[in-house]
């Protein structure tokens, strides 16, 4: 093969904030300050781009649209093994919905150069719409296949096993092609303590809305089709106790209550 592209996303690490800020006027996460991780399941799309190079050669590229705190996200895939990363940086991206953040990935794509798979995780964390593999499929007018749960190439072809509610469907088709993971396709490598310090030094190529000549109107809350008038963040119901702060405290506060009533 000669290029596979993993996209990546950053996602607030939930396990350190109890609630992400959301900004009341656009109705977008604000994550300035909030910690950050590799989303899970990109963790397992960048295993299996990896595991393909393996086997069939070729560079693995991995790519994210986010602010300048998603780098810490592709060093990540940097210190899994990644060949270069790319961040897709710029203010004019800000606000982005499903279709604008798909459309900068795949105009960022065709930069790229030749490429024969697209993987994408499942789901995020955050966001959690599952859109952007097929979007970028409809982008880039190429065949798609999600919730992979293993797969096998074949000369110019990729034929899958995709989990569906009730088993799994058998489907094939021809590369290149995009594909999203599920987490049963394989089990993410530990991140080793030599390449950690290898990745810290490794460049980030950022392009921005110059870099890849788009218009401005097209990216970002302009470029976006749909809009946050109102965010709800949870009501505590009547008679319920919210404990705040981060999950660690939050858990301690939680037994330390449940040992008071007696309950435990
Ligand atoms: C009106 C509106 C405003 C928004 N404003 C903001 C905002 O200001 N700031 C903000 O950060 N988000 C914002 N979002 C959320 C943002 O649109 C989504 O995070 C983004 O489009 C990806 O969607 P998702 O998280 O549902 O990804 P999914 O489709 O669930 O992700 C599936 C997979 O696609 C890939 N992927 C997802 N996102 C990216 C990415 N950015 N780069 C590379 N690969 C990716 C990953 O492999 C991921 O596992 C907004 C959403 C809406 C609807």
């Amino acid at each position: 093969m000669e290029q596979i592209i993993v996209c990546v996303k950053q996602v607030p690490d939930f396990s350190r904030v109890s609630q992400v800020p959301v900004d009341p006027r656009t109705g977008a996460i604000v994550r300035t300050g909030v910690p950050g991780i590799l989303n899970p399941f990109d963790r397992h799309a960048v295993e299996e781009a990896l595991r393909l190079r393996e086997a069939h050669g070729g560079m693995v590229t991995a790519i994210t649209m986010g602010p300048p705190q998603a780098r810490t996200a592709l060093q990540d895939t940097l210190i899994m093994g990644a060949d270069r990363a790319v961040l897709l940086g710029d203010p004019a991206f800000a606000g982005a919905d499903t279709l604008a953040t798909s459309y900068v990935l795949a105009q960022a794509i065709h930069r790229l150069g030749p490429f024969e798979l697209i993987i994408c995780g499942r789901e995020t964390l955050d966001s959690g719409t599952g859109h952007m593999a097929p979007s970028l499929a409809e982008w880039l007018d190429l065949p798609q296949i999600t919730c992979v749960r293993s797969l096998e190439i074949r000369p110019g072809l990729l034929r899958a096993r995709r989990t569906v509610e009730d088993g799994y469907q058998e489907i094939e088709g021809p590369l290149p092609m995009v594909i999203s993971v599920s987490k049963e396709i394989n089990e993410p490598r530990p991140l080793r303590l030599r390449a950690v310090a290898g990745a810290a030094v490794r460049e980030i190529i950022v392009w921005g809305l110059a870099d890849l000549g788009l218009d401005r109107k097209l990216v970002g809350l302009a470029g976006s089709a749909t809009q946050v008038p109102h965010v709800f963040p949870p009501k505590p119901r009547a008679g319920a106790e919210m404990l705040d702060g981060a999950v660690p405290q939050a858990v301690e506060n939680l037994v330390s209550r449940l040992r008071d009533l007696k309950v435990i």
